[in-house]
């Protein structure tokens, strides 16, 4: 039998971000990037978005060592997709500053011959019509979960509602499910999203963790206690890569694989913040990563 994927569709970014520890500018980021290198962790990963004509080879080269195939990443002319953001001194907050699509305007992928329906499937925060247009692309049998943020929420309300009629997982942080519910209470607004067709619910909190809401099972996990945080950028896309690998990586979705995805998703969304950009993730290891999992386990073990 062919081990399982995960396909992953979503941005791939320069972004110039400013934190209370530096400024990096046109530094790699973008929501598929740290989702796939998140993932990588656990399960292969089919990488689709697009890049321009500016998107050096070694980044390539790089998602390539991590098992990341790049047959889906089309290089096309012009200019990668550019994001930037400015944090609170609290690194809770930020402002973006600037958001350019370039390439990626109006941009409807090839899809490789090495994405398989019945892979797994994660739609990165991007455009919902552009997931929604993935989606039907592959006709995925796989799980399928989806990350979104206030824009989408904001401008494309009516597609994303369709779309959580067919995925299994919706990804969002706390202050999008009280703006896509109208409800003020966490819990309420899982129910609400939870009647708009999704099977499973993740509310990311940040610095205070992530809940899990489906059907059958509530669970709650803290986040990981960081001496050092440097940039926020990427944890949540992080968080959902790492937990759909690993969720690709154990082929069940077994309430134990469920509650351990939201861990590991957890820890390698601790190693992103503490640099900038992607260099806390790549400069870890599963040695680490197990080594960190490990203290997680006996600081919530009561
Ligand atoms: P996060 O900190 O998890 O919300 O993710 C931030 C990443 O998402 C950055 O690397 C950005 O390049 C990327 N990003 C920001 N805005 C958008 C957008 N509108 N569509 C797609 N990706 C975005």
């Amino acid at each position: 039998m062919t081990r399982k994927k995960l396909s992953i569709i979503g941005s791939v970014a320069f972004d110039t971000v400013e934190t209370c520890h530096g400024r990096r500018k046109n530094v790699l980021g973008g929501s598929a990037t740290f989702a796939s290198l998140g993932a990588s962790f656990f399960s292969p990963v089919n990488l689709i978005s697009v890049v321009g004509a500016d998107f050096p080879e070694k980044h390539f080269k790089m998602f390539e060592r991590l098992n990341i195939d790049t047959a889906g990443l089309e290089k096309k002319k012009g200019r990668t997709f550019r994001w930037a953001a400015r944090y609170d001194p609290d690194l809770l907050h930020r402002k973006t500053l600037s958001v350019n699509l370039n390439v990626f305007d109006g941009f409807r992928p090839e899809i490789p011959e090495t994405v398989r329906p019945s892979d797994n499937l994660l739609l990165a925060n991007i455009d919902p019509e552009l997931q929604d247009w993935i989606f039907r692309r592959v006709d995925p049998s796989g799980l399928v979960a989806c990350d979104t943020m206030n824009i989408w929420i904001e401008n494309k309300k009516k597609h994303l509602l369709k779309l959580l009629k067919k995925i299994d997982i919706l990804l969002l942080n706390d202050e999008e499910a009280r703006q896509l519910s109208g409800e003020k209470n966490l819990l309420e607004a899982a129910k609400f999203i939870s009647s708009a067709g999704v099977r499973m619910i993740v509310i990311k909190k940040g610095e205070h963790g992530a809940l899990f809401f489906s059907r059958g099972l509530s669970f709650i996990v803290p986040a990981y206690l960081l001496e050092n945080v440097t940039d926020p950028t990427g944890a949540g896309d992080t968080f959902a890569g790492a937990m759909m690998g690993y969720l690709t990586m154990k082929n069940r979705n077994s309430e134990t694989n469920l509650r351990r995805s939201l861990v590991y998703g957890t820890i390698l969304a601790s190693f992103t913040v503490e640099k900038f950009s992607i260099d806390g993730l790549v400069g870890t290891t599963k040695g680490r990563l197990e080594k960190r999992v490990k203290h997680f386990e006996k600081l919530t073990r009561y």
